[in-house]
């Protein structure tokens, strides 16, 4: 008999950690690797948000939170979602956990159960098909190619809807593909779900701030206030604020799915940390100026890195709109043999080849759902993206 429960076979651990084990692995043997796999911005946390934090540790006030957050973090999620988005959220309508993923596997967890699909436009973050499986639903996998920068159109999203949809999970900027949709784009979307109003949406905006070369913003709720009413709006300081390790996302939705998550929750982790709530309200509340600046220097490593992949001899990518990765075509590369005699058939192949030939680490684009792929992240220092770049144009010119 199996120990382990049957949940346990219906997902996958994340593959991004399993690529980070095999560098590990590297590193640990005194290679020098150079690593485009971050899943984090690297600048610090802002100042004013680590001292929100000390503060409250000074007055000794850090007890347990209230599961839905505390009454200063729901007006701090409040006055950002009005601020930045137009929205508007009673303070019985937002909820805040350890972080964005936690949001989106409370909602999820709160709502599906057998027999319920879940729309996901692919490339996805790798984490949504398996916490859909987790919970007991059925992903619905709907294939962006490149051939539209990676954005779902209106008559694929319609082609998709079932009577058993459920959600529809919406990630812009686009995490692996950093893909931003104009709002015309969101507009024809909007148009199509309007349509069907047994469909919700869970957007995942945690990107929102890294939008580059003047791109807008928008979400499913503010682009449509016909969809308020069946969208929650997720979203955390780990990206805008480069706060991953303090744990902190939030969502506005509809009182009933928001009590619900709650519930959830309840029964998990409970109230968020009182010091991680302490700075992601100074983070949500403070200066916001600071924000353009980072997301300015993302984008010059972006131009940087860009460069050096579509130089490289069998690759080919898109400019990416926003977030903090550049998702590559790998095609070129496909049946051509390595100076160590290995064939490169698919994505991952070729990511295993850059890793052990050059030394650089990248994730292969199957972990994201479309093949052949594979994501760089430009969060790296400029001189390995620079030398990184270098090495990958070599590893290509070393394939016949
Ligand atoms: N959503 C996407 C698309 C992400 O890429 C990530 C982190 O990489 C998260 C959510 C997790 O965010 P948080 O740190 O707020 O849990």
């Amino acid at each position: 008999m199996d120990f382990f429960a049957p949940r346990m076979q219906r997902f996958k651990p994340s593959p991004s950690q399993m690529a980070s084990a095999r560098v590990r692995d590297l590193q640990a043997e005194g290679r020098d690797i150079i690593k485009l796999t971050a899943g984090e911005p690297d600048f610090p946390t802002p100042d004013h948000a680590n001292k929100a934090a000390i503060a409250l540790m000074e007055k000794n006030e850090i007890r347990y939170t209230p599961v839905n957050g505390t009454l200063p973090m729901r007006e701090a999620a409040q006055l950002k979602f009005k601020r930045d988005n137009d929205l508007d959220y009673g303070l019985d309508q937002l909820t805040a956990g350890s972080g964005t993923k936690q949001i989106l596997f409370n909602a999820l967890m709160a709502t599906v159960g057998a027999g319920d699909e879940v729309i996901i436009p692919a490339p996805y973050w790798a984490s949504y098909p398996d916490m859909v499986q987790l919970a007991g639903g059925t992903p619905v996998i709907v294939n962006c190619g490149q051939n539209n920068l990676f954005k779902m159109r209106p008559e694929q999203l319609e082609e998709a809807i079932t009577e058993n949809t459920k959600w529809l999970m919406f990630c812009m900027p686009s995490n692996p593909t950093g893909a931003v949709y104009t709002p015309d784009e969101m507009r024809t979307l909007a148009d199509v779900l309007l349509k069907h109003p047994h469909v919700h949406i869970l957007t995942d905006d945690v990107y929102e701030h890294l939008i580059f070369d003047g791109h807008v913003f928008s979400t499913f709720a503010q682009i449509e206030p016909k969809l308020y009413d069946r969208t929650v709006t997720c979203n955390g300081v780990s990206k805008a604020y480069s706060m991953t390790g303090w744990r902190l996302g939030f969502a506005g939705g509809p009182k009933e799915i928001i009590a619900n998550m709650c519930k959830m929750q309840s029964q998990s982790t409970s109230g968020v940390s009182a010091v991680a709530q302490a700075a992601a309200i100074a983070a949500l509340e403070g200066p916001q100026e600071f924000v353009k600046e980072r997301t300015a220097n993302l984008q010059h490593r972006r131009d940087i890195l860009f460069e050096k992949l579509n130089a490289a001899k069998g690759l080919q990518c898109d400019l990416p709109d926003g977030a903090m990765y550049i998702f590559c075509s790998c095609a070129g590369t496909l049946g051509k043999t390595a100076p160590d005699g290995r064939v490169i058939e698919n994505d991952t192949d070729f990511t295993m080849y850059l890793l052990d030939s050059v030394g650089v680490a990248v994730v292969q684009g199957v972990a994201y759902g479309l093949s052949p792929y594979f994501r760089a992240s430009f969060v790296a220092p400029e001189d390995d993206l620079v030398r990184g770049g270098d090495l990958i144009i070599k590893a290509c010119a070393d394939l016949t």
